[in-house]
């Protein structure tokens, strides 16, 4: 079965819009690299194009009723947009939902040490990384701390021209026999990725007089004390802005579109439908890459809440009411597929893989070896969502996520089919995926945008 390749099909002016579209993109790419600004970008959007708060909604007691737009952020990290239709809430949703967090050194809660007169932050990782890959890379920190008396101190250091950068170091070549030799898991332990962080002592200071010399620039510049670390957030990620990436600039690099590719195109195609059948519901979500653990992570019950505060704004609230809209809404549960990769062909079956320029990726199932930790969508609907993309002109291919036994991974789909919806999995090929670096081809980015918009509309 042959797909063919999305560039050939282009028309100039649709050509123009796909560049259009990358280019909005790579801005969100540029100002959400955390969880928190990625949600706090969503919810800048969307009141931009209209949508109300929903806690204003509730607390003034509004109404709503089809044609109004709604959207709630949760803990700063975690967003819903709601966009209700002329239908009966109660026929279901229409859902997107993707993940803004990505794999990357969270700073650790006492993380400030000096070691031969070189300061340090100790960091622990976040997600599924190679963590070989994390060193010598110059690095930026983003995130909040929050004093006592409630203060959020936000911090962004290393993204700006003018801005220091941090790296982890790595051993010279010279003296890495050992290390060499060692396996990829243990070529740089998780305990090593500690973030140089100064190497100035303050003047007049004999013991960890770097270390003091760092406390007074964070207490000059933030007005921090080093036990603020405790109750802070901290991120370090690659510092630097997407790019274009090839000699055809056909494809993007950058950092985190695992899964800001889909949450991206998800939002955009979401802000730019005007008005809805089905009501429907854009979900960027936290936490995926650790499990969807945790309050701002998809097990817990915030959109089950939102969704039932919007229905009693509606007048439409009742536990059996909000249930049958559950059980009768249909999604697109959108995460990162690995892109088939010709320099590492063995770990892919290749007739059941996901290609760039062949648009939006579904998997009907994920997980691991037997399709443990997997959703597997009704072939019913996978038919249905088939033709909603062809309806479209969506250019879209199935796989799977590598050879059988190679691996496996999870997604947010099986969490919402506990409703007992219809839920797949579906998104973007990503080259060099969980690397701080990720690779995505252009022409996806604009088959997914095509294909949540469809979505949507049916
Ligand atoms: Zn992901």
């Amino acid at each position: 079965m042959e797909l063919k390749n999305s560039w050939l099909s282009y028309t100039a002016e649709q050509k123009e819009e796909l560049e259009k579209i990358n280019a909005q993109y790579r801005v969100f790419l540029d100002n959400g690299k955390t969880e928190r600004e990625c949600a706090a970008f969503a919810a800048e959007a969307a009141a931009k194009a209209g949508y109300k708060n929903l806690d204003e909604v509730i607390e003034k007691k509004q109404a709503l009723k089809a044609g109004d737009k709604v959207y709630c952020v949760y803990m700063g990290k975690t967003v819903a947009l709601f966009n209700i239709g002329s239908d009966a809430i109660e026929n279901g949703l229409n859902i997107l939902g993707a993940h803004i967090d990505s794999p990357r050194m969270d700073v650790k809660q006492n993380p400030l040490y000096e070691s031969d007169e070189l300061a340090y932050l100790d960091t622990h990782y976040y997600g599924g990384i190679k963590k070989y890959q994390w060193v010598t890379l110059p690095l930026a920190i983003h995130g909040v701390i929050v004093k006592t008396d409630g203060t959020v101190v936000n911090v962004t250091i290393g993204e700006d021209e003018s801005d220091p950068v941090f790296c982890v170091t790595d051993l010279l070549i010279h003296l890495a026999a050992e290390q060499m030799e060692k396996k990829g898991a243990k070529v740089v332990e998780g305990e090593n990725l500690d973030v140089l962080f100064g190497s100035m002592p303050l003047e007049g200071e004999e013991k960890d007089a770097v270390k003091k010399g760092i406390l007074r620039l964070l207490k000059e510049k933030y007005d921090i004390e080093e036990r603020d670390f405790e109750s802070a957030e901290l991120e370090v990620v690659p510092a630097g802005k997407s790019r274009e990436a090839g000699l055809d600039r056909s494809m993007i690099l950058a950092y985190g579109q695992d899964d800001r590719v889909c949450a991206y195109t998800s939002l955009q195609a979401f802000l730019d439908t005007e008005t809805v059948k089905r009501t429907s519901v854009c979900l960027l979500v936290d936490k995926e890459e650790i499990g969807s653990v945790g309050a701002t992570g998809m097990q817990s019950h915030f959109f089950e809440n939102a969704l039932a505060e919007v229905m009693n704004a509606m007048g439409e609230y009742s536990e059996l009411a909000l249930r049958r809209c559950l059980a009768n809404s249909k999604m697109l549960s959108s995460d990162v597929s690995a892109g088939f990769d010709p320099l590492y062909a063995s770990q892919f079956d290749k007739k059941n893989a996901a290609f760039f320029g062949k648009g939006i990726v579904f998997n009907k199932y994920t997980g691991a070896r037997g399709k443990s930790g997997s959703n597997d969508a009704n072939a019913e609907y996978f038919a249905k969502v088939r033709s909603i993309m062809e309806g479209s002109n969506v250019a879209y291919q199935t796989a799977e996520l590598g050879k059988v036994d190679a691996g496996g991974g999870g997604t947010i789909a099986y969490i919402m089919s506990l409703y007992g919806m219809n839920v797949v999995d579906c998104g973007m090929a990503v080259l060099s995926m969980h690397a701080p670096w990720e690779v995505t081809s252009k022409s996806d980015v604009y088959e997914g945008y095509k294909a949540y918009k469809a979505f949507i509309l049916d």
